[in-house]
């Protein structure tokens, strides 16, 4: 397809506003898949995408459309919303000259709305307005169409009104993407320069990897070269998606599709990287993306230590597909071996443990969620923390703590609310902003350690869901941090530390011992629980001792029963941990996480 013919786009927008619902109709629409094969969401080919009902992955998928007699090809990827997965979107956006900018009619602008609108700024894409759910009749399209102009220029008019859900507006949607959105523009006759947008492990087909033409071509069994690694690998397929995937005889300028090369490690296959030809090398890279970084890091630990070696091959095989999860082997007192891992945010950390437990047939503890800390000590000594067993003894000079930049909207009679909210999480305002006359944009700068774990829960019971939150990395800043540690019998648990405010370390200490006594079972004997800073002791609980023996109840000659009994305490002790000699379940290590 020459460039002409071409149209790139994605769609973004705040969560549930309705991207893979309105990506479904125009599959339907242009044909590519029939109402027979039709299912809801279509593009969250995960399992734990269908029954979350969250998109993870981007996906990009090639569309026909005919304009007065003209077909075009429209490469669509569909992205994920979630703030874990920002560095999604932006790959994604670098790939398009167009964004069709989703807004929900009956909920207007929201914190992602906002974040993605900038991302596709920055990326110079072309803006296309879309009111989403005009069927709902509580839509108020044109309220929000004011909004949506009044954020991005333009007059109200040009708002799209459309219904993913009844397909209504979406053929004039592909029509106005055409007449809207640029061609894509390339040297076709220039050595050939693809860049890498994503990069999937699929276990019948090794790395499947999705480019974007810039310059000239490439074809299948070629020698192609990754730019960063100079690696050669032959080109075993190329082809697009549209729905599924289909061999071609080559891509060319503006093309979006996928590349086969055998390469078993996603790593080979870098996110961010220019493919090139052996034979006619580019002799410059494009600019590629920012690496994603890891934000929490936990310690996985299996429940079993003897899976230990399954856990490792399990992280190996996942990390063929997420490139952006890191791991490390570390081993705790309290837990044994196990792997430091490093997450994009909580909800990349329950999903990765979910599917090494799903996939792998694992039983893990996963430790409490902890930031990254840039502790130096008067020695001059500077020490990384992600572990907080593992924060210095002895004289610190400071500790530093990642800071982000958060954006909140919300009605404004929650201002107040949210106000003393993020005040409470030790952040300060930057500045405050109508965006209409009802809707208020707040910026504030607040530890990450204070929002990552359950600051969005907080935000939407207290705003009765109205809320919504967007953050960026904001670099570091030094706080007054201090260690907590709890001990079982008198012996430190490191597994159990967590790194806190000076300020907020009696309230943590108190709170972690409390859930403790509650969360442990008791024992066949008195088990103290004490929380301490340093040497100092600042609370303390007693779990008081049982004897308890659940075969007594049954009287001799009932064998099924009997075994029903035990296969029950098994099942129960399977989510429990020896930690000395006390059995400690699984939720007790994440019990630090929450604030209530
Ligand atoms: P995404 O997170 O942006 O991909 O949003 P989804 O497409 O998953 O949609 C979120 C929810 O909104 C789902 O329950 C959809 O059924 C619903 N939804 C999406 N589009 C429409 C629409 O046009 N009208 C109505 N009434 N509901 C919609
Ligand atoms: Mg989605």
């Amino acid at each position: 397809t020459p460039p002409s013919l071409i149209r790139n786009f994605c769609i973004i927008a705040h969560i549930d506003h309705g991207k893979s619902t309105l990506a479904d109709r125009m599959l339907q629409l242009t044909g590519i898949v029939n109402d027979r094969q039709m299912r809801e969401q279509y593009l969250d080919r995960m399992d734990i995408e269908r029954e979350r009902g969250i998109t993870i992955k981007s996906q990009a998928v090639r569309l026909p459309w005919e304009v007065d007699g003209t077909t075009y090809a429209l490469n669509m990827i569909d992205t994920p919303g979630h703030v874990d997965f920002t560095y999604e979107v932006s790959r994604s956006l670098a790939a398009c000259e167009g964004a069709v900018l989703l807004v929900d009619a009956a909920q207007g602008i929201e914190a992602q709305t906002l974040a993605n609108l900038y991302l596709a700024l920055e990326n110079d894409l072309e803006i296309i307005p879309v009111l989403n759910k005009i069927d709902l009749p509580a839509a108020q399209p044109e309220k929000y169409a004011e909004e949506l102009a009044s954020l991005i220029g333009g007059s109200p008019e040009d708002c799209l009104r459309v219904s993913g859900k009844t397909g209504a507006g979406v053929p004039e949607l592909l029509d106005r993407i055409i007449n809207r959105v640029p061609a894509p523009v390339g040297d076709p006759d220039a050595p050939a320069r693809a860049m890498i947008f994503d990069s999937v492990y699929d276990s019948y087909r090794g790395v499947v990897t999705y480019v974007r033409m810039i310059d000239g071509k490439l074809h299948p069994r070629e020698q192609i070269q990754m730019m960063s690694t100079r690696a050669v690998h032959e080109l075993l397929e190329i082809g697009v998606i549209s729905p599924e995937p289909e061999p071609t005889k080559g891509l060319s300028v503006g093309e979006v599709g996928y590349l086969i090369t055998g390469v078993k490690d996603v790593r080979q296959s870098k996110v961010g990287d220019t493919v090139t030809t052996k034979l006619k090398p580019a002799t410059e890279a494009l600019k590629g993306y920012a690496e994603p970084k890891p934000m929490v890091f936990s310690g996985i630990y299996p429940i079993d230590g003897s899976d230990y070696p399954n856990l490792r091959e399990a992280l190996d095989k996942l990390r063929l597909s997420d490139a952006s999860l890191v791991y490390e082997p570390e081993t705790s007192a309290a837990l044994g071996f196990g792997f430091r891992c490093g997450f994009l945010g909580l909800l990349h950390l329950e999903i990765i443990t979910e599917r090494l437990e799903r996939e792998f047939n694992l039983s893990l503890i996963a430790t409490s969620p902890s930031v990254i800390y840039r502790v130096t000590k008067d020695d001059g000594g500077e020490h990384i923390v992600t572990n907080p067993s593992e924060f210095p003894e002895g004289k610190i000079r400071e500790v530093f703590e990642p800071m982000v930049k958060a954006t909140i909207l919300s009605p404004k009679d929650y201002v107040g609310t949210i106000m003393e909210l993020c005040q409470s999480r030790r952040g300060s305002l930057i500045d405050m902003q109508y965006l209409g006359e009802d809707r208020v944009q707040l910026r504030y700068k607040l530890p990450l350690a204070e929002i990552v774990f359950d600051f969005f829960d907080h935000l939407k019971s207290k705003t009765q869901g109205y809320a919504s939150l967007d953050y960026e990395d904001d670099g570091f800043a030094e706080g007054d941090l201090v260690k907590v540690d709890l001990l079982l019998q008198g012996e430190k648990v490191d597994a159990f530390s967590s790194i806190v405010h000076r300020d907020k370390a009696y309230a943590q200490g108190t709170r972690i011992a409390t859930k403790l006594r509650e969360l442990i079972p008791r024992q066949q004997f008195e088990v103290p629980i004490q929380a301490a800073v340093g040497a100092r002791i600042i609370a303390r609980e007693t779990i008081r001792a049982i004897r308890k023996d659940v075969l007594a109840k049954c009287y001799g000659g009932d064998i099924s029963r009997k075994r029903k009994l035990l296969e029950k305490q098994k099942e129960g002790k399977k989510r429990m941990k020896m930690v000395g000699r006390v059995e400690v379940p699984q939720e007790a290590f994440i019990a630090a996480l929450s604030t209530e």
